[in-house]
């Protein structure tokens, strides 16, 4: 397949805005895709080489790619440096200058996926001395054999900007309807969501059809989309939308962990980040402890103390850094508390009701000190829940999960609903709850905060539609150093257009890409007409949080998808008699 019809597929979905449009691109392309093709095709729509778990090291600096480029359109460094001045992304400029496309001379080939595919990969693997320089000739000689739109898309992915606007939800549908109907968009996305692989999905729908895309299963070392928990302001309602019995847990405040024991342990986070540097002891007493030869759970790794006490939130945050993780092993321990089992020796747990996935995960490991499972109680009343959640709260928890134990309980990888409910402690205060936000702009500051940011436009995301919708400026809760390190925290996620997935009325002085998720309270949901969440639901205004704070905790556990949603926000209005 020639790259040429990539681009152009990728040209066509950027002018397009409607959802439903860019689905029948997307759908047509696929149906006519050369077969073989596919999967690639599919992990670069999403600017990536390979599945979304599997790190990607491809972030070549601006000026390097203007190297390439300048080589490849045979134009002076320095004209080429006052376009990307002007332009502000190198994918633009390289659209503008290079004219080429076809064979331009006699060393030329044409610009297959293929080629693509590992002149991509050979500049994500070059490494040590000169490995810049052989970075900016590879990128060159992909250049020299492309059209515009083609370098536009090359110089797009190599910088980590490739956002045509056609999110996963999107190619999901599209691929379900080339290959089948709109109805089976289900169970290709539950298959998307076991696998956490696009371009595997594409190839077995577009060989087996649906039905093979069906039998797809989980498997270890692969990871989950994980399930998620809904919210309600009560204990009692809780109990009564459960059916008046459920089981519940400690909601342990800590970070998530998916396990994937075979003879060696994985361990992801939620964002499908690789975390088993971070805890190597856990990952070793997983596999010591375990029965089964393997077996995929999860659960909440939380620091605790010399006699086994929980501390906060805080101290685990040690794990997550880069360096240093040797000494931080040793200054601080954890204990894994499991609360899922998704897969054992062969057999796909995740469609089982819970009652059914516990009695698994209770019978596959052994005693440990280091690993264990939650803290669980079968609820029948109101006052029983109560009572739970206060010994939840004695023992250093940030409140409860409820989970539903009735027949359709399975585990709903990748979505959010009332088969687990989540209640927190802040939600007894005035405040309701918190919020995990995405940073989409930023304002800069007056007075004492002159000359640096001293405000962000934020943003939750619209699941429905791929788009990050604004709920507030915030500018309250930021210490000096937070403000200082702002910039370097942003660095790499400024765009100097308003993102292609961000709908915003507000113009902030900056423009991110949605990427930095941090937690905010609120004291208010109210109609905004500036703000724009949840507002095709609304018609007219949208959704606006009141004097916002930010609570100090940057959700670097979380990806932006992963932020509160357009619809949480909306269901939260609601519940709340509408602001009331
Ligand atoms: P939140 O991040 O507020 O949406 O709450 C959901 C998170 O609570 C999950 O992603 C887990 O990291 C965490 N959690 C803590 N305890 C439990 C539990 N017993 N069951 C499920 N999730 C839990």
């Amino acid at each position: 397949m020639l790259f040429s019809e990539l681009a152009n597929t990728f040209d066509r979905l950027e002018r397009t805005g409607g959802r439903l449009e860019m689905t029948a691109i997307l759908a047509d392309f696929f149906r006519g895709a050369d077969p073989s093709g596919l999967r690639d095709s599919v992990y670069l729509s999403q600017g990536r080489l390979h599945p979304e778990y599997f790190p990607q090291e491809l972030g070549m600096a601006d000026k390097l790619v203007l190297r390439s480029i300048s080589m490849a359109a045979a134009k002076p460094y320095d004209e080429v440096e006052r376009e990307w001045v002007r332009a502000g992304d190198p994918g633009t400029v390289a659209e503008s200058l290079i004219k080429g496309g076809g064979q331009t001379t006699l060393f030329s080939e044409p610009l297959t996926l293929g080629r693509v595919m590992s002149g991509l990969g050979e500049i994500e693997m070059a490494e040590g001395k000169d490995s810049q320089d052989r970075k900016m000739k590879k990128l060159f000689l992909l250049l020299r054999d492309a059209g515009p739109a083609e370098s536009k898309y090359l110089c797009r992915i190599v910088t980590g900007r490739m956002r045509v606007g056609a999110g996963a939800m999107t190619v999901l549908e599209a691929l379900a309807e080339a290959f089948s109907s709109k109805e089976a968009r289900a169970d290709v996305e539950r298959a998307y969501n076991i696998t956490c692989d696009m371009g595997l999905v594409a190839e077995t729908i577009a060989s087996g059809g649906i039905e093979a895309v069906r039998a797809m299963r989980v498997s270890v070392g692969s990871p989950i989309k994980v399930m998620l928990a809904e919210r309600l302001p009560s204990v009692g309602q809780i109990v009564e939308r459960m059916g008046g019995r459920c089981a519940m847990e400690y909601k342990y405040d800590g970070i998530r962990v998916q396990a994937h024991i075979g003879r060696e342990v994985k361990l992801y986070s939620r964002r499908l980040e690789d975390l088993t540097p971070n805890f190597p002891d856990v990952a070793e007493e997983l596999r010591r402890a375990c029965l089964a030869k393997e077996a995929i759970v999860e659960g909440e790794c939380v620091a605790v103390d010399g006699s086994g006490a929980m501390l906060p939130f805080q101290t685990v945050t040690h794990r997550r850094k880069k360096h240093g993780m040797d000494k931080a092993v040793e200054d601080y321990p954890v204990r894994m508390f499991m609360f899922d089992m998704l897969y054992r020796d062969g057999e796909d747990l995740t469609v089982r009701p819970l009652p059914e996935r516990r009695a698994a995960l209770e019978g596959a490991f052994g005693p440990s000190d280091k690993v264990g499972l939650t803290s669980m109680e079968i609820v029948e009343d109101a006052a029983a829940g109560e009572r739970f959640f206060s010994t939840a709260l004695a023992a250093r928890c940030e409140g409860v999960m409820a989970k539903s134990l009735k027949p359709e309980s399975v585990y709903r990888a990748g979505s959010r609903g009332f088969l687990w409910i989540k209640y927190k402690k802040d939600y007894e205060e005035a405040l309701s709850d918190t919020f995990d936000l995405a940073v989409v702009g930023a304002f800069y500051g007056m007075g004492k905060r002159a000359g640096k940011y001293g405000a962000l436009l934020m943003a939750a995301y619209d699941h429905e539609a791929g788009r990050y919708c604004t709920v507030c400026k915030l500018g309250t809760g930021f210490d000096d150093s937070f403000l200082d390190g702002l910039p370097s925290m942003m660095e790499g996620h400024a765009s100097r257009e308003k993102p292609h997935d961000v709908d915003a009325q507000m113009e902030p002085d900056a423009w991110f890409v949605p990427a930095v998720v941090l937690e905010v309270t609120a004291a208010e949901i109210s109609l905004s007409p500036i703000h724009t969440a949840a507002s095709s639901s609304l018609g007219g205004g949208g959704l606006g949080l009141r004097f916002p704070r930010f609570t100090g905790r940057v959700r670097d556990d979380k990806g932006p998808e992963q932020c509160t949603t357009a619809a949480e926000i909306l269901e939260m209005y609601e519940e709340r008699g509408g602001g009331a």
